[in-house]
């Protein structure tokens, strides 16, 4: 019989990229442990994207997994715009960067794809380029011609080449925070299906409200990922995790946005706050960088993953290792065995129960009886779910037991793959609560994930809609056929 803890309970997101996107490749790292796959818009267009999801699906189809796939909106990233050569700056030297995206850049000019920019800063402000490779302070503005133009006093030298990044940290930005081909690729992924959607650059509450107001026009809801990477999200966190179903800690652009040695204590803050507030949290970006390269992670990485785990991470994430990198799938196997180790040590624990993230009404009771029943046991939960928020509730108390997901539609049984702890099934719709049991205890059974006399904590609502969970039932597991 399967052991069902056999699954590592920390969810693995890989991005895709030509290193993996082969439907060969993406099997072995869904055999790999890979959980969810993430499409970065930054470099798909839209049949790059229709190809990304087709074979994802069929992937997973061709496994029996469920497998979530999140899109990853650019989102208003500033760029450089094209060079000749890399320019070469030093320190000291003055680099222009010219308000117009089509010019080609040269000695010390080049062009950006944010026009905005010079209407934006002031004399002083900090810039960065190419990750924080390169940085400098705003010396000249010149708005009254046109294009207009700023001049950069170089702090930090480098060569800066075509299409690199510029933050402007703590700069208020005049663009919205979905641009116009954000709100292509939204459309598209509606199309297509994906299961959640990363926005990009988030500073407040209202740019989730604003892309949750497109989805609704449309008569969808997709689950929303906000992306912790701007210091004023930092300072808004508490108002966009009541509004957002998940955050991502996008430790790339934060890095750059605040000082990088502040990035390891805002880590751990969002982790925290977002396991308060009951929301999904990922860990992203150079988390096994050196894998890009090698075969093997450095003990610095290795011991990052199991940090941000221990932190209380739902999901660390693969970038370059897996869209670019050359031993994509030795890095998803090496995230796998760190967290496996990490879960089964003694320093794993999840949050003292009187501390579960605040849930109303008779589906809040409902959720804190079942976990308080399971605590300290490998007592499995089993929850019915419409939406797939009580499973991701009860995972949040990181119960030691296994928590089985049963829900009717596939799209929720495919959301969970990014639920700590949480393995789904699709089970038929059943017209009474002894039927849905019936059909959950059959499904388990053929899975091999449970045993007649063992005793199960049930999870469930008698009505087919959002919020309805309402019983906590002890259930001892039936021979088949009895
Ligand atoms: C990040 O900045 O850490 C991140 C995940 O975003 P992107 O890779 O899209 O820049």
């Amino acid at each position: 019989m399967t052991n069902a803890l056999q699954q590592t309970r920390t969810r693995i997101v890989a991005t895709l990229g030509p290193a993996s996107w082969e439907l060969e490749t993406l099997g072995r790292l869904i055999d790999a442990g890979v959980d969810v796959f993430r499409i970065n818009c930054s470099h798909s267009e839209a049949a790059t994207i229709r190809m990304q999801v087709a074979r994802v699906r069929r992937a997973a189809f061709d496994r029996g997994v469920p497998i979530a796939i999140l899109l990853d909106l650019q989102g208003p990233k500033i760029r450089t715009g094209k060079v000749t050569t890399p320019l070469t700056l030093k320190a000291g030297d003055l680099l222009t960067v010219v308000m117009d995206e089509d010019i080609i850049g040269h000695d010390r000019r080049v062009g950006t794809t944010y026009p905005q920019m010079a209407g934006d800063v002031h004399l002083g402000d900090r810039v960065l380029f190419a990750d924080g490779a390169l940085s400098g302070t705003v010396a000249a503005i010149r708005t009254e011609q046109h294009p207009a133009e700023v001049d950069i006093r170089i702090r930090d030298g480098g060569q800066l080449g075509s299409h690199k990044g510029i933050n402007l940290p703590g700069v208020r930005m005049s663009v919205p925070s979905l641009t116009e081909k954000d709100l292509a690729d939204v459309d598209l992924g509606v199309e297509v299906g994906v299961d959640y959607v990363a926005l990009s650059f988030v500073r407040v509450a209202e740019d989730i409200l604003g892309l949750k107001r497109h989805l609704q026009r449309q008569g969808v809801s997709v689950p929303i990922i906000a992306k912790i990477e701007k210091p004023e999200a930092l300072d808004h966190l508490d108002a966009i995790l009541e509004v957002t179903e998940g955050v991502m800690v996008a430790r790339g652009d934060l890095g750059v946005e605040v000082p990088l040695e502040t990035v390891p204590v805002h880590q751990k803050r969002i982790i925290a706050a977002a396991a308060q507030r009951g929301r999904i949290v990922i860990t992203a970006t150079q988390m096994l960088d050196s894998m890009e390269r090698n075969p093997r992670p450095t003990r610095a990485e290795t011991t990052d993953v199991a940090n941000a785990i221990l932190d209380g991470t739902d999901a660390v994430m693969l970038s370059g290792e897996t869209s670019v990198g050359s031993y994509p799938i030795e890095a998803v196997r090496t995230m796998d065995a760190i967290a496996r180790s990490v879960e089964q040590s003694s320093f794993f624990r999840g949050p003292p129960l009187d501390k579960l993230p605040p849930m109303d009404g008779p589906q809040g009771a409902a959720c804190r009886a079942a976990c308080f029943a399971v605590a300290g046991t490998d007592t499995p939960l089993v929850v019915f779910t419409w939406s797939g928020d009580t499973a991701i509730y009860v995972s949040k108390a990181r119960p030691t037991g296994p928590i089985f997901a049963l829900s009717p539609l596939q799209p929720v049984v495919d959301r969970l793959a990014l639920a700590w702890g949480v393995q789904s099934f699709r089970i038929p719709v059943a017209q009474s609560m002894e039927d849905l049991i019936d059909g959950g205890e059959r499904v388990l059974l053929q899975q091999g994930l449970i045993r007649p006399g063992q005793t199960l904590v049930i999870l469930g609502g008698n009505a087919p809609e959002h919020g309805a969970t309402s019983f906590v039932k002890f259930h001892v597991v039936r021979a088949p056929g009895a």
